[in-house]
């Protein structure tokens, strides 16, 4: 079916596995085999949602000290280096504690999170995983709303009906500064966090202010391509689509 997530849940998956999924927005479908863990369906979402694996190593293997995070293992730089290790739900005790002390190339031990969803910490009879970070967050996020547009009644990009706060932003596409102007309905003034993210997921502005107010935002240092700016003013999430030509 077009314009939604396709979920199969199979008993004859290949290999045996538990679920497969297309990673980022390639193809609208997910297969799961139900005798699988129930998160496993979850873990496949965050695939389907640009998300890898925390031990991921196509792009190099992430240090422990967090220093190329921002290119190499899952991408995501909240979810600490994790060994790829066969089984790795062998490694934890019975708390769910990481008990296999290895370490990265630069001598530093590893301390990943074993309760992540996006990593392999679990077994067909338990699981240690049940949470996302963050960072995972932001860049499902972005990949919800710069390539899945068809999911949407409405195109997100607009001021949410009823909202009591408006948003302009100009001139879009950009080509190296852009204004941010919101205008309220009501006269209160009010705090509004303000956080810009690229189609990785990654935080590359994060500011507060108050509105009614503007912002002029000086983009020149930023690589061409598209952004998402999201205003939390409290009351609110509002969410922007901005090109940088
Ligand atoms: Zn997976």
């Amino acid at each position: 079916m077009p314009n939604a997530i396709n979920i199969y849940f199979s008993d004859t998956l290949k290999m045996k596995a538990c679920g497969y999924a297309y990673l980022g927005y390639k193809k609208n479908r997910i297969f799961v085999s139900p005798q699988c863990i129930t998160n496993t369906l979850t873990h496949e979402m965050g695939h389907y949602f640009n998300l890898y694996h925390t031990f991921e190593l196509s792009f190099g293997s992430e240090l422990v000290n967090g220093s190329n995070c921002i290119n190499a293992g899952d991408l995501v730089c909240d979810t600490p280096a994790d060994p790829y290790l066969p089984i790795s739900f062998y490694r934890l005790d019975s708390s769910c504690s990481y008990k296999n002390i290895t370490q990265d190339s630069l001598g530093l031990e590893y301390h990943p999170l074993t309760n992540n969803l996006m990593s392999y910490y679990n077994s067909s009879k338990r699981s240690c995983i049940n949470s996302f970070t963050n960072g995972q967050y932001s860049r499902m996020l972005s990949n919800l709303y710069l390539n899945k547009w068809t999911y949407f009644c409405e195109v997100p990009t607009a001021t949410l009906q009823n909202s009591s706060t408006n948003i302009e932003l100009f001139p879009n596409p950009i080509t190296e500064r852009c204004i941010l102007k919101f205008d309220s309905k009501s006269n209160l003034e009010t705090k509004a966090d303000i956080q810009i993210i690229n189609s990785k997921g990654q935080n590359i502005y994060e500011n507060s202010l108050f509105i009614p107010g503007q912002k002029e935002f000086d983009l020149t240092s930023l690589s061409r391509g598209i952004y998402l700016v999201i205003i939390n003013t409290k009351q609110e999430i509002l969410r922007k689509k901005i090109v940088l030509q």
